[in-house]
């Protein structure tokens, strides 16, 4: 703890990795803040259910001492998945292999719904740690570490700040200016509130677990969210410039549908149940990911984890898990003997965090080429087949 006594640390975002990190500084010891923009601990939680991978998040949430909760609020059998074609026929199952007495096969990747993963580190944590409702916007150098300005919040001061502050991270650029690079593809978000009533034949098809259906370069991927509810991502290449463009109404179920039957023309009118009864919007996300060679020098009073360091695709499911470990890691060289300074501490963390998120994500780039793919149907059937 010698590189960490008296400092005080300022954790910029309280998502998976900024709370990990917290929890696992609290267990050493160190005093520690998470300034969080969302209003309190109530805002919901937005996204798909992650899956924690036992090398990564799972490890993570082993050290922060929080397995028992986390046990506790797995969604048992979200995990399973079909693979469909584009009219909706069901090529792939492993729903057989996943119930009754197989059960124990589905807790090596065990997912969790992001809301109760929140829940569970913040209950982990000390009452006064998470500072809700500050909304980082900037910083200027002050004594040795820096006084933060937020909107609507009086500025602080810390010795050391962590980015923890997502994809769009305000602190990035105080130590880099390298950018995220556009993937070619969107991911066109879709919600459907209380699918069992609302969707009954699409919610049936999923039977609780996750659908991916591949087809002309196209996908529909989607899985249960939560109790009844199910997202869905129309995932699909396009150019940065059909953001601006599309002259879409996000709020306007019957013209997305008519945008389905164009873009996913010959796709089967299963389909269009997840138009028809979505929860209005629809978000579009347009898929970004950091230059795999980046690198910059290390700081002495600021580094970053997680999506701000290092974004990727969401297609190997790794970057949660990534942020979760480098909140681990990081945990680790600050508090460790071995560094006589915190910038000798956080260059050895952001080397290694660098070469793990690099292997990540072009793993992530991969996987998201092979599904938009024209053969992706045959190559997602042989891989899930072996
Ligand atoms: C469609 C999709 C599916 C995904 N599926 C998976 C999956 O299955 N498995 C997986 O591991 N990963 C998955 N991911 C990736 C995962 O969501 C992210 O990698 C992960 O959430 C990153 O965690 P983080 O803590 O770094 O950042 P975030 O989760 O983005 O959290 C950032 C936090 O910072 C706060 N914040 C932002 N700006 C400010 C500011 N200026 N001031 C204060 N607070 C701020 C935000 O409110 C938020 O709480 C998916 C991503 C997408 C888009």
């Amino acid at each position: 703890m010698m590189l960490l006594k008296n400092k005080t640390i300022a954790i910029v975002g309280g998502g998976p990795g900024g709370l990990t990190l917290a929890r696992l500084l609290e267990l050493k010891g160190a005093h520690v803040k998470v300034y969080e923009r969302d209003l309190n601990k109530d805002a919901r939680v937005q996204g798909s259910p992650l899956d924690m991978h036992k090398e990564s998040g799972w490890t993570a949430l082993q050290k922060a001492a929080v397995l028992k909760a986390f046990e506790k609020n797995i969604s048992i059998g979200a995990d399973k998945k079909i693979i469909a074609d584009k009219n909706a026929v069901i090529q792939f199952s492993d729903h057989e292999i996943k119930s009754g007495e197989n059960i124990a096969n589905q807790i090596a990747r065990p997912e969790i719904d992001r809301g109760r993963l929140r829940k569970i580190l913040l209950e982990s944590l000390q009452a006064e740690t998470v500072v809700w409702n500050s909304h980082f916007i900037a910083m200027e150098a002050q004594k040795e570490g820096w006084l933060l300005h937020f909107k609507n919040a009086p500025a602080v001061y810390a010795d050391l700040v962590v980015a923890a502050d997502g994809a769009n991270s305000k602190i990035r650029p105080y130590i880099t200016d390298i950018k995220a690079f556009y993937s070619g593809i969107v991911m066109l978000e879709i919600n459907i509130h209380d699918a069992e009533k609302s969707a009954p034949n699409i919610y049936k098809l999923l039977n609780g677990g996750k659908i991916m259906a591949f087809g002309d370069s196209k996908c529909l991927l989607g899985g249960q969210k939560g109790s009844k509810d199910l997202g869905f991502y129309a995932s699909f290449k396009t150019d940065e410039s059909w953001l601006n463009n599309n002259e879409l109404d996000y709020f306007d179920h019957a013209q997305l549908l008519e945008w389905f039957k164009t873009v996913y023309s010959g796709w089967s009118d299963t389909w269009y149940e997840i138009f028809e009864k979505a929860t209005a919007p629809f978000i579009p996300r347009p898929i970004y990911c950091m230059p795999l060679n980046q690198t910059w020098q290390a700081m002495p009073n600021v580094t970053m984890i997680g999506d701000a360091a290092h974004v990727m695709p969401p297609f190997a499911g790794e970057g949660a898990n990534m942020a979760m470990l480098d909140a681990l890691e990081l945990s680790e060289y600050l508090t460790s003997d071995q560094y006589h300074s915190l910038q000798e501490a956080i260059s050895s963390y952001e080397l290694s965090m660098r070469k793990r998120a690099m292997a990540a994500a072009q793993q992530s780039l991969q996987n998201g080429a092979r599904m938009h793919a024209e053969d992706a149907l045959s190559t997602m059937l042989n891989t899930f087949n072996k």
